[in-house]
């Protein structure tokens, strides 16, 4: 399949939406098969995707797939691959309020054990880039509108938006925190499990470990170390539903060896006066704004 006037149209009718679930997707290249009289198949969508991305590649762009981490329900989105991505993406956003976003972005990713999440009270406690903690306030409440953050009920973690689109900067500025799934090898966040045997770093997203080992789990082995699975929640929020879960087994006693077991002594994240606040440095600001203020504009121009 070559570069047609049916993938010129699909992306610029995708260049509007940059993020959407896949039905959305396939209805948009099912209009342009109409308007290019081209007969619609969804089975061509993927081969279609990569002779597109084979062109998005010469601008430093790619159209990516993506799984939401709770529901496994996937989506697309339209993403730079090269340089600062957030500087390039983040365009209507100040040089200060990149930093702030680094900055909860870097609260997100380190939150104790493997939660993937903060409060938005810890967020706010760092305002220093920012004027005052209400600049700080509105700006985390555009963030959430704009899909950079998802809020659960003032909870903030990644969006599958940040995930696909910022994959190469996370990943080279965390690569020690983040793990990758080991099945689909994407990173792994708020819904996840970790192989519980010892030495063994597998970890899968919960719609991934449903998929290969079965809903209940039962007889499944790691696709890792091989041996029985015996699987230990990861991420805030599959800690949470295993509550959940454990609750609903109503009077069965479940102990510490349940998913559930590890997540009941966890601290709570929003709690904690232990919970360090790292400063974001006023010299660590201006450093960024000189290195990305050239490239964001460099970005502006290559994405139109
Ligand atoms: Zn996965
Ligand atoms: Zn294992």
């Amino acid at each position: 399949m070559a570069y047609t006037n049916l993938h010129r149209l699909f992306l610029q009718a995708y260049l509007l939406q940059r993020f959407a679930k896949e039905d959305t997707v396939l209805n948009i290249y099912r209009r342009c098969c109409e308007v290019a009289e081209v007969e619609y198949s969804d089975r061509d969508f993927t081969p279609f995707v990569g002779v597109l991305n084979e062109t998005l590649d010469t601008l430093d762009m790619e159209l990516r797939k993506g799984q939401a981490p709770d529901t496994g329900a996937t989506y697309y989105a339209l993403v730079n691959t090269n340089g600062d991505e957030i500087a390039q993406r983040a365009t209507t956003f100040t040089a200060n309020e990149v930093a702030y976003l680094k900055h909860v972005i870097d609260l997100i990713i380190n939150a104790e054990d493997e939660a993937f999440e903060i409060s938005s009270t810890l967020a706010l406690r760092t305002v220093t880039p920012l004027q005052s903690k209400k600049d700080a306030q509105a700006f985390l409440d555009r963030l959430i509108k704009t899909q950079w953050l998802d809020d659960n009920n003032g909870l903030l973690s990644l969006s599958l938006r940040t995930l696909l689109e910022l994959q190469q900067y996370l990943k080279t500025r965390h690569p020690d925190t983040l793990e990758d799934c080991t099945i689909c090898m994407e990173i792994v966040t708020t819904f996840a499990e970790r192989c519980g045997t010892e030495n063994c770093s597998a970890r899968l997203h919960q719609h991934c470990a449903n998929k290969y080992l079965g809903e209940r789990r039962e007889g499944g082995r790691c696709p890792s170390c091989q041996e029985a699975w015996q699987g230990v929640r990861t991420g805030s929020r599959a800690r949470r539903q295993a509550e959940v879960d454990d609750e609903d087994e109503g009077e069965e006693e479940v102990g510490e060896e349940g998913m559930g077991g590890p997540a009941r002594k966890r601290p709570r994240r929003d709690g904690g006066e232990e919970e360090e606040v790292e400063m974001v440095d006023g010299g660590n600001v201006n450093e960024e704004e000189e290195e990305e203020l050239p490239r964001r504009r460099k970005g502006m121009g290559r994405a139109r």
